[in-house]
């Protein structure tokens, strides 16, 4: 029996999901469909009543429904629950499971994809929204040296920095804190790339060998990514590889099958 799978948003038309699940369906031989589904922004719970009604077994959750599928959730997975965010959610007999996939997604991208070990290295995280915070007990996990979080908004940094500080060496504060300290991962957790700007980074923040990674994905290089290039940054990555991982870490959690996520990227890079 075909079960039911799809992604909510408002707006969710450019959503890449739709695609990305059918490749990893066809791949791996599940009998399943995946729509998208556009949400009024103050109907999320109904909305995704009806789904359950009509048989759906999961759903991704995109902008601006993340913290509202949280508490719609039953249950919540550790890293759902740090990040206060859900983008994943599983309907089984048990009710609602809140997952939250974004961190795996980029973790997998840096170590597997791009090669790049973590481990005693000095990161630093700009943003404090929604995704950076999907992103914060996954990082850590991987024992970098420091994590530094900085953040337009200082306080919200100051914010992340305390709750999870018991997870590993954090440091916040704004871009000013920064000036004259060298990175081997930079990651760009602003939404600033969606407006074309560059969040204000002093020259000389990339080490050695350094990785820059924008979470944004879309034609060419970013700001960013252009501002790391003119800096010296060894590697530059932008957001498709985060969107296919995190894509195939909510498939295995609705399927128990982890679809290979190489031959799904290299498409995408294709096209966009
Ligand atoms: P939010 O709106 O929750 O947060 C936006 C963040 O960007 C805030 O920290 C904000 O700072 C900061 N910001 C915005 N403009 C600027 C600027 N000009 N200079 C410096 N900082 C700025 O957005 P999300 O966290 O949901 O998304 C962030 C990015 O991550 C987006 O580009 C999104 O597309 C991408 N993303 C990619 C994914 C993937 O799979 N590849 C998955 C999820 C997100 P302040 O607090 O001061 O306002």
């Amino acid at each position: 029996m075909t079960d039911f799978y799809a992604v909510i948003g408002n707006p969710v038309a450019h959503s890449k999901s739709p695609w990305i699940h059918a490749e990893f369906s066809r791949q791996t031989g599940q009998d399943m469909q995946y729509e998208a589904i556009l949400a009024p922004v103050n109907a999320f719970p109904a909305t995704v009543a009806v789904f359950r009604e009509r048989g759906g077994k999961g759903m991704n959750v995109t902008v601006p429904f993340k913290l509202e599928a949280c508490k719609l959730a039953g249950r919540l997975t550790e890293r759902a629950d740090a990040a206060q965010a859900v983008n994943t959610l599983v309907f089984n007999a048990d009710g609602t499971l809140g997952a939250n996939t974004d961190g795996a997604g980029l973790v997998r991208d840096i170590m597997v994809n791009l090669g790049f070990s973590l481990t005693g290295k000095r990161v630093l995280l700009m943003g404090a929204g929604g995704a950076a915070r999907g992103v914060v007990l996954p990082l850590l996990e991987h024992d970098p040296s420091i994590l530094a979080i900085v953040n337009r908004t200082q306080q919200k940094a100051h914010a992340l920095q305390q709750q999870f500080s018991c997870y590993g060496t954090i440091v916040s504060g704004d871009y000013a804190d920064i000036l004259g300290e060298k990175f081997d991962l930079v990651i760009n957790a602003t939404s600033a790339s969606l407006k074309g700007e560059l969040p204000p980074l002093s020259p000389g923040i990339f080490a050695a060998e350094s990785l820059a990674y924008d979470m944004m994905y879309g034609d060419g290089y970013t700001p960013f990514l252009q501002f790391a290039k003119q800096q010296g940054a060894s590697r530059l990555a932008d957001g498709i590889g985060m969107l296919v991982e995190q894509a195939a870490e909510s498939f295995f959690l609705w399927r128990g099958v982890r679809p290979e996520t190489g031959p799904i990227i290299k498409m995408l890079k294709l096209h966009t």
